[in-house]
């Protein structure tokens, strides 16, 4: 199937008095229908800037200045704000950390969801409400024909994040972004939140780009996952394979921290120092500060991400592009 959604060569700059700060530089990757791409990496790697750019919403000065997005199939980065604005909410969904951000807090959500599926569908205000009931009723809002008539206020903060995911597919989008979508909730919560986004992608065949700093709920969540460090890809590969094996020193160090894999974890069970500041990024590998397998090649040359030999799993590292000692080219 046509991916849903293809990003390549993302870099996204924010201009400032001093020079440009490259926030993430070469970000490329597909979603497929239905599929969902878990996107990790600590605060700062550029996982929720990668969200905004496809979703538009770069706070400026931030820009994208290169790179295309492609949302099934058509090329929509370029567009005038006015198209790309159309996009958001009807075929882009888009859901965040705080469901408060996303919910008005002086209307129902009857009313909010019934607004949002007529602003972008073209169906009657009677049509509009029974899509809201159905919605309320298929993301788990018990007593939905009550629940409707009520105010965010009045829901928990799982039954309202239930509600913004209702909202984000309102208009049957094509690609849901899901940046920390159960950050903010209860443990308890977390469980039941990223079980009902999965079983919704899959229905109805929507892709799903899962932005969190959380190994655990992608793990538990996603198809694939794309480990991001320092504005880049590192490794990318189906979440199973990047979990048994991990190919990229720093996914072993993230995989360390999945609970229950702590035990099988080896010894690098935490990852010392921290990530580098756009301003003093490390020439050659971003991460060879931190990185226990680093060797001289590592101090000068930049890996690129590319296929592990004979595995689908894609990683920027020399480790396994002919080894970290090699002259420098
Ligand atoms: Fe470590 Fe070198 Fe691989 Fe970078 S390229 S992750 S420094 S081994
Ligand atoms: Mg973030």
């Amino acid at each position: 199937a046509r991916p849903v959604l293809e990003v390549r060569g993302a870099r996204v700059e924010f201009p400032t008095r001093r020079g440009t700060l490259v926030a993430t530089d070469g970000v490329s990757f597909d979603i497929g229908p239905g599929e969902i791409l878990g996107m990790v990496g600590e605060s700062g790697a550029g996982k929720s800037l990668t969200g905004m750019a496809v979703i538009g919403l770069l706070e400026p000065p931030g820009r994208l200045a290169a790179g295309e997005i492609h949302l099934d199939g058509e090329r929509i980065d370029n567009l005038p704000p006015r198209r790309r604005q159309a996009i958001r909410g009807r075929r882009i969904g888009a859901i965040f950390q705080d469901p408060l951000t996303s919910l008005h807090p002086l209307f129902t959500v009857g009313r909010q969801l019934v607004e949002t599926i007529r602003f972008h569908l073209d169906v009657s205000e009677k049509e509009g409400r029974e899509r809201a009931l159905a919605l309320l009723k298929d993301v788990g809002i018990p007593a939905a024909e009550e629940r409707i008539n009520h105010y965010p206020h009045q829901f928990s903060g799982g039954m309202r994040q239930r509600v913004v995911i209702a909202l984000a597919l309102a208009a049957n989008p094509s690609l849901v972004i899901a940046d920390e979508p159960t950050t903010a909730l209860d443990v308890s919560i977390q469980a039941q939140i990223t079980a009902l986004l999965k079983r919704l992608c899959r229905e109805h065949g929507t892709a799903v780009l899962l932005v969190t700093h959380d190994m655990g709920v992608i793990a538990e969540t996603a198809d694939r996952v794309a480990v991001m460090y320092a504005g880049r890809i590192v490794e990318i590969g189906p979440v199973l394979d990047v979990i048994r094996r991990p190919r990229h020193p720093y996914s072993r160090g993230l995989m360390a921290s999945i609970p229950g894999l702590r035990e099988r974890a080896e010894r690098l069970n935490q990852i010392e120092g921290s990530m580098p500041r756009l301003t003093t990024m490390p020439p050659g590998c971003a991460f060879h500060p931190r990185c226990p397998e680093a060797g001289p090649r590592c101090h000068v040359a930049r890996p690129m991400l590319a296929a592990v030999p004979g595995e689908v799993t894609s990683a920027a590292c020399w480790l396994h592009q002919g080894g970290v000692t090699r002259a420098a080219q």
